[in-house]
């Protein structure tokens, strides 16, 4: 058994995806716009002015909320959060301290197969600082980012490895992305991470003075950041060194390894009062229901429903939700694939239920495989689901071709990149200008094995004594004369019928 124990916990920043910043009308679309071009007096701090909480901000921070199973407070409150610093020009940050929008939540994740719940503390909302661009021995700010609306996420110390702080990240990045409130891309600061990492020798119920991490720009960065901790860690509680005080520490990324900052302030430095200009925050029942109506089924949840409904494995389930786009591209495959089993059978619906039943995992396994392998391998590196072209009722139809055995995988192979380069969308149309469809015809293949049985005598007469094995030979000699379309298994049927006579 371990000696520590190691307690980790995450701060998390959400960066919204609204048109408008917090509190004022400035867009809140910064990417590729020209430093402090999106500015107002509102976000610039002016004397005078007054914030105006932007409602759309309020619903997506709902949304988090609940998606994170979190209560929801009807009425909250917004307080200045006040300190010094360039990037701040009001000189306090508008925030909410004791009165958050939700509280107590959890979020389950997955590791393995391995399922459990880590506890949410609060979400709460407020708005971003400017950005400090170092350059050289000067600080520029720019203003462009002030004023973004934040939700603030803050875990209960639940996280027991590195690696589980790292999971619940980029379920939560996911999560945002299928509630639409956030690209959540941590590279571009749209999730930003502190985490608090302390040890305790096993079996203690205290906690200890913990060491807050700064400055992680990847998940690969969270993961690190806290090994090197918790072996550090170790190392000072092995030494009878363990931390007698809070501690904020930097991740360097260069050097692999967390630096010292600066002792944390409390929150009594931050002289936190309620903001005056604003009004309670009320979330009424209309809004309230409105928001949940909203909520899409989440990654976990689908993850699961994939698996119940199709038979599909946790690992290609997993590479679907992962990418939300692909997941819904494949469920319209299947349902479209379910209208073809419907209606090609014209049987009653009771016997073409049966049928779905028997047939649909095998359809979504090759539906699957043939998106993961086959279109994953065609798209290009800076590939936009919007760019593609093959609707899911054409894809669907190349399914039921190969499921069929009217084409074979070679065949379906050339069809799919014609249907990608959009030169054509139709793969029964395709195969039939390429002459691709495979040769089911009885006396077609007939006159095909005649031929190879009577060039091959020699190897007739062996199979005849008893060399079973060269049945291989004789059937791949049949599809190399049919260019590969002949139905393999029909022509062995005829190959034995005629060599056996
Ligand atoms: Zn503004
Ligand atoms: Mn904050």
């Amino acid at each position: 058994m371990a000696k520590y124990e190691t307690i980790i916990g995450l701060e998390i920043h959400l960066q919204l995806k609204t048109k408008s910043k917090m509190f004022c009308s400035c867009s809140n679309d910064a990417d590729n716009q020209a430093p402090n071009t999106l500015v107002c007096p509102i976000c610039l701090g002016h004397p005078g002015t007054l914030p105006t909480v932007n409602r759309e901000a309020i619903r997506q921070g709902l949304l988090v909320a609940l998606a994170l199973n979190c209560k929801v407070n009807k009425k909250s409150k917004f307080d200045r959060k006040n300190y010094f610093y360039p990037d701040l020009p009001k000189g306090y940050q508008i925030s909410q301290f004791d009165e958050p929008l939700a509280h107590d939540g959890h979020l389950v994740i997955e590791i393995d197969e391995r399922k459990w719940s880590i506890g949410i503390e609060r979400v709460h909302l407020e708005e971003d600082a400017a950005k400090n661009i170092h350059s050289g021995d000067k600080t520029l700010v720019d203003f462009n980012r002030g004023g973004t609306p934040l939700v603030e996420i803050v875990t209960k110390p639940d996280f027991k490895t590195p690696t589980e702080a790292k999971e619940f990240l980029q379920e939560l990045r996911l999560i945002a992305r299928y509630l639409g409130v956030s690209d959540a891309d941590m590279e571009k600061g749209h999730l930003r991470c502190d985490a608090n990492i302390s040890l305790r020798p096993a079996g203690d119920h205290k906690f200890y003075p913990k060491t807050e991490i700064k400055n992680l720009n990847s998940f690969k960065a969270v993961e690190r950041a806290l090994l090197y901790e918790e072996k550090r860690q170790t190392e000072l509680w092995d030494k009878g060194q363990a931390p007698t005080m809070t501690e904020t520490r930097g991740w360097d990324e260069n050097e692999e390894r967390t630096l010292e900052q600066r002792s944390k302030e409390g929150s009594a430095d931050y002289r936190y009062f309620p903001e005056p200009d604003l009004p309670p925050l009320v979330i009424d029942k209309k809004f309230f229901e409105e928001a949940r109506a909203d909520l899409p089924e989440l990654p976990l949840d689908r993850k699961d429903r994939l698996v119940k409904e199709y038979a599909l494995s946790f690992k290609d389930a997993w590479v679907l939700v992962n990418q939300k786009d692909w997941a819904g591209y494949f469920e319209e495959v299947m349902s479209d694939l379910r209208a073809w089993v419907f209606k090609a059978k014209g049987m009653d619906s009771d016997k073409a239920s049966r049928l779905w039943e028997e047939q649909k995992n095998a359809l979504a396994k090759l539906a699957y495989n043939w998106i993961s392998s086959e279109i994953f391998g065609l798209l290009p590196t800076d590939f936009k689901f919007s760019d593609f072209k093959i609707s899911a009722e054409n894809f669907a139809e190349l399914m039921s071709l190969l499921y069929e055995k009217k084409i074979n995988s070679s065949a379906g192979q050339i069809i799919l990149k014609e249907m990608f380069k959009g030169v054509d969308d139709d793969p029964s149309h395709i195969a039939g200008r390429l002459d691709l469809l495979q040769i089911d015809d009885i006396s077609t293949l007939e006159d095909l094995v005649t031929k190879v049985i009577m060039s091959n005598p020699d190897q007739v007469r062996e199979y005849q004594a008893g060399k079973a094995a060269l049945m291989k030979f004789f059937v791949g000699l049949v599809m190399k004369e049919s260019h590969g379309k002949a139905n393999p298994e029909a022509v062995e049927r005829i190959l034995k019928d005629k060599l056996n006579a």
